[in-house]
C-alpha cells in the first residue's frame, strides 16, 4: 500500500508556502505563512507549519524538502546569500531544522525545486531535459539534464536570470548589468511603459497587459522590448543545452501572446534551426505550487521513493 506522504516548503522573502504530496505528486494539503523578518521567528513559523503538516497528513510523512530563495551552498549547507531574505544569510539551517523536523530532509534552491516539480509532476513530465524559467518580479530558473536536477558544482547552477543579455543595460542587484532579469521581468515591462507613455501612473505589469490587449501601442512595445531580450536568453539556452523543453512560468505567462509570442520568434532567429525545431517552448503547469511540490518530490527521491 502506498500510503506515505512527502512534505515540501517553498521559502521566499514574502511567504513561506508548505504542503504535502501523495505518491502521484498530487497536493493533498497546502498552507502558507508570511515570512518573518527575524531568524528566530522564521524558525518558530517553520516549526508551527511542520506541526500542522503532521496533523493534516493522512499518513506518515516520509521526507521533507525545502526550496530556499538565494544561493544555497551544497558544500557548506547554508545560504551564502539571499537577496530577498537577508535574515537567512550564512545561517546554519541544517542543525536548526534538525531540532524539529523528525524526518529525513533536504535543502536546495527554490528555482531548482520548481524545475524539479515541473519535471516530475507538471508540464515537464516525460521529458529527459528541460529548463524552467519563472518570470515575475525576478527571473528564476532551473535545469533538468538527463532526468536529473543539474545543481552545478556548488549548487548555484541555473541562474539564467543573471546572464547578460544587454551589455549596456541597467545595473542589477547581483552586481552585473543588463541581466535577463533587469531586461525582461515584470518590473521592466512597467518601466518600459512608463518611459514610452510618459506621465502615466501605471505601476503593475497587469495594467500594461490590459492596455496591450486594448491595442495601446506603447504597451505593446513595452512587451516587445522585453520579448527581444527574453528571446536572446532562450536562444542561449537552446544552443548551449539543446533541451527537449523550455517551460515558462510566473505571473507574466498570462501575457502570453504579447511576450512569449515575440520572444519565441526572437529565439528562432538566435538559435540553431535544428535545435530550435526539437525544443518545445510551453507554459509551466504548476503555478505557485511548483516549488513546494518539487521540494517534496526531490526529498522523496533522496528518501528512496520510486516516484
Ligand atoms: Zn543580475
Amino acid at each position: 500500500m502506498k500510503t506515505f506522504y512527502d512534505a515540501g516548503f517553498d521559502i521566499g522573502g514574502t511567504q513561506v508556502k508548505y504542503g504535502l504530496i501523495d505518491y502521484e505528486g498530487r497536493l493533498v494539503f497546502k498552507g502558507k505563512v508570511r515570512s518573518p523578518e527575524a531568524i528566530a521567528d522564521f524558525l518558530a513559523a517553520l516549526e508551527g507549519a511542520w506541526a500542522i503538516l503532521g496533523r493534516k497528513s493522512p499518513g506518515p510523512i516520509r521526507s521533507c524538502g525545502f526550496g530556499v530563495a538565494g544561493f544555497y551552498s551544497l558544500k557548506q549547507k547554508r545560504i551564502i546569500q539571499s537577496p530577498n531574505y537577508p535574515a537567512l544569510d550564512g545561517y546554519p539551517l541544517v542543525p536548526a531544522f534538525r531540532k524539529f523536523i523528525d524526518a529525513p530532509f533536504r535543502i536546495g534552491n527554490d528555482a531548482n525545486m520548481a524545475a524539479f516539480g515541473e519535471y516530475k509532476h507538471g508540464a515537464g513530465r516525460g521529458a529527459r531535459s528541460l529548463v524552467l524559467l519563472t518570470i515575475g518580479t525576478g527571473i528564476g530558473s532551473g535545469i533538468i539534464l538527463d532526468g536529473k536536477l543539474w545543481e552545478g558544482e556548488g549548487g548555484y547552477a541555473g541562474e539564467l536570470g543573471h546572464i547578460t543579455v544587454n551589455p549596456e543595460g541597467d545595473p542589477c542587484p547581483c552586481g552585473g548589468r543588463g541581466c535577463l532579469e533587469t531586461e525582461a521581468s515584470a518590473p521592466r515591462i512597467v518601466k518600459n511603459y512608463r518611459a514610452l507613455a510618459g506621465g502615466t501612473d501605471v505601476t503593475d505589469a497587469r495594467d500594461v497587459y490590459l492596455l496591450a490587449k486594448a491595442g495601446d501601442a506603447a504597451a505593446l512595445e513595452s512587451f516587445r522590448r522585453c520579448a527581444y531580450y527574453l528571446g536572446i536568453g532562450l536562444g542561449i539556452v537552446i544552443n548551449l543545452l539543446n533541451p527537449e523543453k523550455i517551460l515558462i512560468g510566473g505571473g507574466v505567462v498570462s501575457a502570453g501572446k504579447f511576450l512569449l509570442g515575440p520572444a519565441v520568434e526572437e529565439t528562432r532567429r538566435r538559435s540553431h534551426r535544428i535545435s530550435f525545431a526539437g525544443c518545445r517552448i510551453e507554459k509551466a503547469a504548476l503555478g505557485n505550487d511548483a516549488g513546494l511540490v518539487g521540494a517534496a518530490a526531490w526529498a522523496r527521491l533522496k528518501a528512496g521513493g520510486r516516484t
